[in-house]
């Protein structure tokens, strides 16, 4: 998403007077019974690699793994991911959750895509062979690599809400722009803490989920905030860092809000967002060899900046420039407690000789498959 040109959905101010959300209450509170029945919201990712998109199928009431239940497919000439004549991608369900939304027994899928099976001569299948923006699938295997040296990570998600009928931030005056930065970061109060119900019911929507997100809180732009998920081990990182971004879709949109992850929203003096990775592994977590573990990993991150600057964010340049916290994207640096650095390890780490450091230039566009993908490969393997 391009803050230069924002996307306009189908968004109409007058569609709020004609739904009316107590009719729906009341039949969700209601009609609770589903007869033995589940509904099953299958999650993939779309086209541009970014979008994501969802529809849901009836299952039998039974207590599913991924590997149990159907996989499926769509419409792929629908969302520019395949061409019209031979539209079909095929959705292999990872991940489970439960759904906040529809409640009871019912569930969340999140999916990766492929191109379908077809059949060889000796009727057995093809391979399945992942789409290029099935970018789970190469993160799968390094974190299949890296296994036994157990790699955690925590990522922090910021995020700024718009008033989805002016793209401007909510609450900003129209047109113009409200008090400069200072009180709005952890703020309480009206005109500071700005749609603070969305952070609120997205927070409850993870917990009810199975999502391990481990905060929330208001960030130094006005209407922007923060939620962080982690630890979190392995490819299930990235399987819950979307399907949180997809909660968080799902909850403004009842509030008529739109969410963008754009790395830097408004320019000018106003920070950006980021999605400052945390990454800790088996050799890194023990002391007092841990220390010594953390800088050799940051000498072989320094060496690969470029390419890992390059997987870390589209639009990452407008926010990397050296101020509103952030370092320089052409300087690679790292060092103990300094929020001006690529990478900050925590002040107790030469302390305690152990623990975690946090990779600051992912921008809050991040891919989590692509970004945990290239930590473990370029520390690990
Ligand atoms: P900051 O001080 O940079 O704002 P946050 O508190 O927002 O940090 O986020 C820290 C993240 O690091 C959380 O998601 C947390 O779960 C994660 N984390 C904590 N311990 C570890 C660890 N050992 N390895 C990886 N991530 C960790
Ligand atoms: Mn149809
Ligand atoms: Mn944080
Ligand atoms: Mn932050
Ligand atoms: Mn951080």
């Amino acid at each position: 998403q391009d803050s230069a040109t924002p996307m306009v959905f189908g968004t109409d101010e007058k569609i709020e007077g004609i739904l009316d959300q107590s009719i729906t209450r009341h039949f969700l509170t209601n009609l609770k019974d589903q007869n033995n029945k589940i509904c099953a919201e299958y999650v993939w990712i779309g086209g541009t690699g970014w979008d994501l998109r969802s529809k849901s199928r009836t299952l039998d009431k039974k207590d599913y793994k991924p590997q149990d239940l159907p996989c499926w497919n769509y419409d792929g000439s629908s969302t520019g991911q395949a061409p019209g004549e031979d539209s079909e991608v095929y959705l292999v369900p990872r991940a489970i959750y439960k759904d906040p939304f529809r409640m009871g027994d019912n569930i969340l899928v999140m999916c990766d895509t492929y191109e379908p099976p077809r059949a060889n001569k000796d009727g057995s299948m093809t391979a399945l062979k992942p789409l290029p923006t099935n970018t789970r699938h190469l993160c799968a295997e390094r974190m299949e690599k890296a296994k036994d040296q157990e790699p955690w990570f925590g990522i922090e998600q910021e995020y700024t809400l718009l008033n989805s009928v002016t793209k401007w931030p909510l609450g900003w005056p129209k047109g113009g722009y409200p008090a400069g930065q200072g009180p709005y970061y952890c703020s309480v109060g009206a005109g500071r803490s700005i749609g603070r119900d969305i952070p609120e019911v997205h927070y409850r929507c993870c917990l009810h989920a199975g999502i391990q997100i481990s905060g929330v809180n208001g960030e130094v732009l006005p209407s922007q905030w923060e939620y962080q998920v982690g630890p979190v081990e392995g490819i299930a990182m990235g399987d819950q860092m979307w399907m949180s971004r997809y909660l968080m879709y799902r909850v403004a949109e009842l509030f008529n809000v739109e969410v963008t992850f754009d790395p830097k929203p408004i320019p000018g003096d106003w920070n950006g967002s980021g999605g400052h990775v945390n990454f800790s592994n088996k050799a890194t977590r023990v002391a007092p060899t841990g220390w010594q573990a953390i800088q050799e990993q940051c000498e072989k991150l320094g060496k690969r900046h470029a390419l890992h600057i390059a997987a870390y964010g589209e639009g990452n340049e407008r926010r990397l420039t050296g101020k509103h916290e952030t370092s320089s994207m052409n300087d690679f640096s790292w060092g103990v407690a300094n929020r001006g650095c690529s990478i900050r390890v925590g002040r107790m780490v030469p302390v305690e000789k152990c623990g975690y450091y946090e990779d600051r230039r992912p921008s809050s566009n991040l891919d989590p498959y692509v970004v945990t993908g290239l930590l473990v490969e370029t520390t690990l393997l």
